[in-house]
């Protein structure tokens, strides 16, 4: 690995840090909290739940991962009901709603296990580190220091932004002249870190979550098989980028001794 010093880009929220896990609480106080003020009208808990998470997936997509678009979700889905069974709106329960909405930003900030280690590694074998994340700069530089992985990312190396996607990525590789060639994107959404990242031509290892958020999903074209791979713990992470660096260099040496190998593919 020494040769290459390949630069690692990597999303925070469910890659290093647990997140998901957070909202899901939230949104289940919201179901009970609705199946008790709906509770005459036969409405399921199933349903709730999904319209919720229907009307935040379209607030995503309209505003993108601020902190504020959660908590007005939930709001949004009480006034729905409200709207469906003719009753009016309380204003002082969309207050409780929104400070159950804010809450997750106030919950404790736990690392996955060997995310610290890792990112050791990775730096002590060389590796440049960045952070690319989606959501509030405060809230995810907050996040950063408080899980105690702040020292690996310089802070002119973290990118927060409120959209993740191909345009946003090019401009960190951008703002930092890094080849795509060496570079490598780690994250747990196919849709926002992996697929972006193969069209742009970096290497990519997906880690996926136990309990993936539905805005999360992507299909991943068979053309990019060769470039990314799926790991089921985030420490698997140096030893797919270290063998990547190994092979590459020993097909570059294979090249210069006895010209092109028959198969320079590995097999990712
Ligand atoms: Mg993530």
């Amino acid at each position: 690995m020494d040769q290459m010093e390949p630069h690692v880009i990597f999303d925070l929220d469910d890659t290093l840090v647990h997140c998901n896990v957070h909202f899901l609480r939230a949104r289940q106080a919201f179901v009970e909290r609705m199946l008790l003020l709906f509770a005459d009208t036969g409405i399921s808990g199933e349903e709730i739940w999904r319209r919720q998470g229907e009307i935040d997936l379209y607030q995503v997509q309209r505003e993108g991962l601020g902190k504020d678009r959660f908590p007005r979700s939930l709001v949004a889905a009480y006034r729905e009901l409200c709207s469906r069974f003719d009753r009016p709106a309380d204003p002082e329960e969309e207050k409780r709603l929104l400070l159950l909405g804010y809450q997750v930003y106030q919950s404790p900030v736990e690392l996955y296990p060997g995310a610290r280690e890792v990112l050791e590694e990775l730096r002590d074998r060389g590796c440049q580190l960045y952070l690319y994340t989606g959501g509030d700069e405060e809230i995810q530089v907050q996040k950063l220091v408080q899980a105690g992985i702040d020292r690996y990312f310089a802070p002119d190396r973290r990118f927060v932004t409120p959209f993740k996607d191909r345009i946003r990525l090019r401009q960190l590789l951008e703002l930092h002249r890094i080849p795509e060639s060496e570079s490598w994107m780690v994250g747990n959404s196919l849709r926002n870190d992996i697929l972006p990242a193969l069209q742009l031509g970096l290497q990519a290892i997906h880690v996926p979550e136990a309990q993936t958020w539905e805005f999360d999903h992507a299909v991943i074209p068979e053309d990019y098989r060769s470039r990314w791979r799926s790991v089921s713990d985030l420490r698997e992470v140096p030893r797919v980028i270290v063998s990547r660096g190994e092979e590459g260099e020993r097909v570059r040496r294979n090249r210069t001794a006895i010209g092109p190998p028959e198969d320079s593919t590995p097999g990712l």
